[in-house]
């Protein structure tokens, strides 16, 4: 076992503090990483304030962090596509069963026997899994994605959940040249949703309830921006969207965007708000629209949106922050202020 530092909530309520965890030694299919970056998800906010209560528990101490890039420093005998020195990622999961359907079809991320970066039982040495806000990990090789050297390494963090979370459910319901796309919330995967829109080739409309992004919104590849407490401007785009991707963290009303919806439009629900989004049915009867969620990405599709972000050089905006800076990140994201991630330089753990 390797002793790793780490920043951990040990309740709902108890700010992170620095402490030390343990992390196995690899196994022969293992890949023992050194984190450089961990992004700052909104999903890492509701896991340590237990939000999610319902569905998914939280166990403390929590160690969140799930937009993982670092080098490789060790790897087991059977490992085939890492070797030491290696740049290499981590996602929001670290297992899955491998043999299911779900699995055979590259869709880990609906494994019944998925296991989550964080918060999740951890076969191997107990408790529950850590997460990134941490110097190591150690993962099966399986889980690890390879790092396009052209990538700024703090920007390419985000990609490992904002990235994917925004790519798949695009690439599932054919965002292409011609459609026309709306974002709902520009944040962390709102704004990965805005850069992946326009360098599909979509006609990109960005929703927010915050006017000073206008610019930023435009700048990130927006072609239109909507403030969305103003009803005069959404009902300019009623009925004509193709498709819109909702990345809000909280109770909104759904009804407005579903309204936008040309026919057999599809609005993609991503964002994870704690309190259920009441759905006025008629608003889908009419023009058959429908209303859907989607939840990361399976491994593969993950490193083939690595790849297409190295293409069309996409990375995400961010705010580099020192670990001692996680608490502050965290009452900044909750009131919506953040350009558009924070990344957390690792080496700052080493003052601890
Ligand atoms: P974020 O950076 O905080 O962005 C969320 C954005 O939503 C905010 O910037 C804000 O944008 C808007 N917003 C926030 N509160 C709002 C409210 N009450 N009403 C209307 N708009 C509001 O968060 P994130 O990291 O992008 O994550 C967004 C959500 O996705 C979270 O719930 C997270 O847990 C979830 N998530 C889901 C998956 C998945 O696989 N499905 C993966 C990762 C994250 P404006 O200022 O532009 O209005
Ligand atoms: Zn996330």
């Amino acid at each position: 076992m390797v002793k790793a530092r780490a920043y951990a909530a040990t309740s709902a309520t108890s700010p992170l503090a620095s402490t030390t965890i343990a992390r196995r030694d690899p196994n022969e299919d293992d890949v023992q990483m050194e984190i450089l970056f961990c992004g700052i998800c909104h999903s890492d906010l509701h896991q340590v304030r237990n939000e999610w209560s319902g569905m998914m528990p939280t166990v403390y101490p929590c160690v969140p962090g799930h937009e993982i890039v670092g080098r490789v420093t060790k790897v087991g005998s059977a490992v085939k596509k890492f070797k030491v020195g290696d740049l290499a990622a981590v996602g929001c999961m670290v297992d899955s069963d491998g043999a299911c359907p779900e699995c055979k079809a590259g869709f880990e991320q609906f494994c019944p026997g998925l296991v989550l970066t964080y918060n999740f039982p951890d076969k191997h040495l107990g408790g529950v899994t850590y997460g990134g806000y941490s110097d190591s990990i150690v993962v099966k090789e399986q889980f690890v994605m390879r790092v396009p050297g052209n990538l700024d390494l703090a920007g390419a963090a985000p990609l490992l959940c904002a990235g994917i979370t925004t790519y798949s459910p695009m690439r599932h319901w054919g965002v292409t040249k011609g459609k026309k796309v709306g974002v709902v919330g520009l944040g962390g995967l709102g704004h990965m949703a805005v850069k992946f829109a326009h360098a599909l080739g979509a006609h990109t409309v960005v929703f927010t309830t915050t006017a000073s992004k206008k610019d930023d919104a435009l700048r990130l590849g927006a072609d239109e921006v909507v403030l969305s407490k103003d009803a005069n401007q959404m009902a300019k785009h009623a009925g004509s969207f193709d498709f819109i991707l909702d990345s809000v963290s909280a109770l909104h009303d759904i009804n407005a965007y579903i309204n936008l919806l040309a026919r057999d439009g599809n609005l993609t629900m991503v964002g994870a708000s704690p309190d259920p989004l009441p759905v006025a049915v008629f608003g889908l009867l009419f023009r058959r629209r429908s209303f859907s969620g989607s939840i990361i990405g399976g491994i593969a599709e993950t490193q083939e949106m690595l790849d297409f972000c190295s293409q069309h050089n996409v990375t995400s905006d961010v705010e580099v922050i020192p670990i001692q800076k996680v608490n502050e990140a965290f009452e900044r994201l909750m009131k919506s202020d953040v350009k558009y991630r924070f990344s957390i330089d690792m080496a700052s753990l080493k003052s601890e």
